[in-house]
């Protein structure tokens, strides 16, 4: 071995998709796409941006976002660890990088996540940059250009980073409804809660030649079915033939249709100038970031008041450790929402289908009345025995039974009717039809209506709050959680075996996660604890539905008087905040 060793290698890399020696400065010339037999080697988001855009036309955004931990999260390494070897190994300061650009002479933003820094994961800071990209983009009135390149939401800050599924998904809804075009360009590889949002719910969708993408991973779709998965499943063809995507594209023609789509937004319209701005000006939104959010009216008894962060000394009752609490969410004799349908609600019509072909077991829905009111009420659906749970499948909904509760929200949105969700699932559907049939983007659509559904929505965690499968039911104006239920970004199980990695270590990632309803009151991510009966729901039915409706009644009656525009600016700033908060909160100790 030689002392220029080093160097050779680097002048040479093999092709992983047909082991080729190849030359590197041919590669890059070749946009890192194998000329032997085309394979597209990931790209980095600096070099991507690279290959879009006009020659000097990009514009980093400022970045500007301090150290985040929001929860303070320690596997067998603690986070912060993590990141600053994320940031020495790529030279970024997060896994998106976002600008301003022109590509072929249009303008339009672009936010490209880099897979090298922690697998492109979504956590706070990434969900801030990317719904600043979507804002400018509102603000410039341009198109918007999302890269994606992600394993999905970011295990160590817990549900905050499911919460940016949510708030990337709101900015999108505004530039849907600012008629301006969003476009994503799914990468190799897209998954979980980038999948389930910003990455299917643009108007048009293109992925690149190789790409794979899905809701769930195929480990996890192998672990689950026991079956070997079909040949190509979740890569862009697999997409394209399941009409998931818009278009599959080579890279070296990546950027041309993206100009073309660009033109196309362009065409006919007058040119309206970008309101003048300062560069790095603080928004609105942040300004108020740190305050206590934003209020609605007070109930008779005093319940419902402020949508903000929690206080210290309100945290309700106490409480167990999180993995007993875990265990006690998934007991079998915990009632289930047609149990509460009957208990707290009256005159249940249950509604069925989607209207798209199918009807899922996973999930029930209907008109009820509670107190007398009409409300859609809209739950996944478990079980008690083994033969209920198999019927209901376990309570993870499939695409059909996001879109049947898509299709309920839309019709009590247009009848007045206010919408309560009751959220009770380990997880969407991850199985193979599922993903055949569009996971990802019946989750993202989902989230993003929540978003700016025109009429009052509450939500709550009853038993499992599992992930992607239950923020597509979970958006809402109040988010309220039974006293023993659970709501993380991934299950214990689950995060014990990427990050430990070691399953039987579920009961530690249930306590790193801060998953338990204490946990997310403080973090702001629920609004209200519900409490149970002693030792918990199961042992008293009862009055479970008792406490339930009371909370139900007291977050209700105040949303019923707010104005749908001003329940939707709420909702938005509600969910708004989850970036920008922690982001503000640690600027301000700075
Ligand atoms: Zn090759």
């Amino acid at each position: 071995m030689t002392a220029t060793a080093p160097r050779e290698e680097q002048l040479w890399s093999r092709c992983a998709g047909c082991a080729s020696l190849l030359y590197r400065k041919r590669l890059r010339r070749n946009l890192d796409v194998c000329p032997e037999c085309g394979a597209h080697t990931r790209l980095g988001a600096p070099e991507r941006l690279r290959q879009l855009v006009d020659p000097g036309s990009l514009r980093l955004l400022p970045e500007g976002l301090p150290e985040a931990d929001p929860i303070a999260f320690v596997d067998v390494v603690p986070y912060p660890h993590r990141l600053t070897a994320a940031r020495a190994g790529t030279g970024l300061a997060e896994a998106v990088v976002c600008g301003t650009a022109s590509i072929g002479g249009h303008p339009a933003v672009l936010a490209v996540m880099d897979f090298r820094f922690l697998g492109g994961s979504l956590g706070c800071a990434v969900g801030e940059l990317i719904t600043r990209a979507a804002e400018r983009a509102l603000d410039d009135r341009t198109a918007l250009i999302l890269v994606t390149a992600s394993g999905g939401a970011r295990m160590q800050e817990g549900a905050l980073s499911l919460m940016q599924m949510a708030t990337i998904s709101q900015a999108i809804a505004a530039l849907r409804e600012a008629g301006l075009l969003t476009v994503s360009v799914l990468t190799d590889p897209t998954y979980g809660g980038v999948a389930a949002s910003f990455a299917t719910n643009t108007d048009l969708v293109l992925a690149e030649s190789g790409a794979r993408m899905g809701f769930a991973g195929p480990r996890v779709i192998r672990q689950v079915t026991g079956r070997a998965l079909p040949e190509g499943f979740q890569t862009a063809d697999f997409l394209l033939r399941h009409g998931q995507v818009d278009m599959v594209v080579q890279r070296r023609s990546l950027r041309g249709r993206l100009v073309a789509l660009l033109a196309v937004t362009r065409a006919g319209r007058p040119a309206r100038p970008p309101v003048p701005r300062q560069e790095a000006a603080p928004r609105r939104e942040r300004l108020d970031a740190g305050g206590p959010g934003p209020t609605l009216p007070v109930s008779g008894d005093g319940r419902a008041t402020l949508t903000g962060p929690a206080t210290a000394g309100d945290e309700g009752p106490a409480v167990l450790d999180a993995w007993d609490t875990v265990r006690l969410a998934r007991h079998p004799g915990r009632p289930t929402t047609l149990d509460y349908l009957d208990s707290v609600f009256d005159g249940f019509v249950e509604l069925h289908g989607d209207r798209l072909g199918g009807d899922c077991p996973a999930v029930v829905g209907g008109v009820a009345r509670l107190d007398g009111r009409h409300v859609m009420v809209i739950g996944h659906q478990k079980g008690h025995t083994t033969a209920e749970l198999v019927a209901r499948n376990f309570g993870m909904a499939s695409p059909a039974g996001h879109r049947k509760a898509l299709r309920l929200m839309r019709l009590a949105a247009r009848l007045g009717l206010p919408v309560v969700t009751l959220v009770d699932t380990p997880g969407a559907d991850p199985g193979v039809a599922a993903e055949e049939q569009g996971q990802a983007a019946a989750i993202a659509e989902n989230i993003l209506t929540l978003t700016v559904l025109p009429t009052p929505v509450l939500a709550v965690i009853t038993g499992e709050g599992g992930s992607g499968g239950a923020l597509a039911l979970a958006v809402a104006d109040r988010v309220l959680m039974l006293q023993h239920a659970v709501y993380s970004v991934i299950s214990p199980e689950g995060c014990a075996a990427i990050l430990w990695p070691d399953r039987s270590a579920a009961p530690q990632a249930a306590r790193a996660l801060r998953l338990t309803a204490p946990d997310l009151r403080r973090l702001g991510v629920v609004d209200e604890i519900v409490p149970e009966p002693a030792p918990a729901a199961h042992d008293d039915p009862a009055e479970a539905a008792r406490q339930l409706r009371a909370a139900l009644l007291a977050n209700l009656l105040p949303l019923l008087d707010v104005p749908p525009a001003m329940l939707v600016r709420l909702r938005r700033q509600r969910f708004r905040r989850f970036g920008g908060v922690r982001a503000g909160a640690r600027a301000g100790a700075r």
